[in-house]
């Protein structure tokens, strides 16, 4: 396959995400991981669902590997 390697996630990841939340926060925790990512807003606590392709636009990186090896940078 061309392009990216998928992203490997895993739930209880943290991620920073490009955009904020309207809240304000940038970092989320992945609850669900499937067709669609569920994360929970680490600031303030929303739960929101995602397409998958939408989510990997918009990850900037991890802060926590829940399990597994940490990425390469
Ligand atoms: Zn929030």
């Amino acid at each position: 396959m061309a392009g990216k390697a998928p992203l490997s996630l895993n739930v209880g990841d943290v991620v920073e995400l490009r955009k904020s939340h309207p809240c304000g926060g940038y970092t989320w925790r992945i609850l669900r991981v499937g067709v669609d990512i569920g994360m929970e807003c680490l600031t303030c606590r929303r739960y929101v669902m995602v397409p998958r392709s939408r989510f990997e636009a918009r990850v900037k990186r991890f802060v926590e590997r829940a399990s597994g090896e940490p990425e390469a940078e």
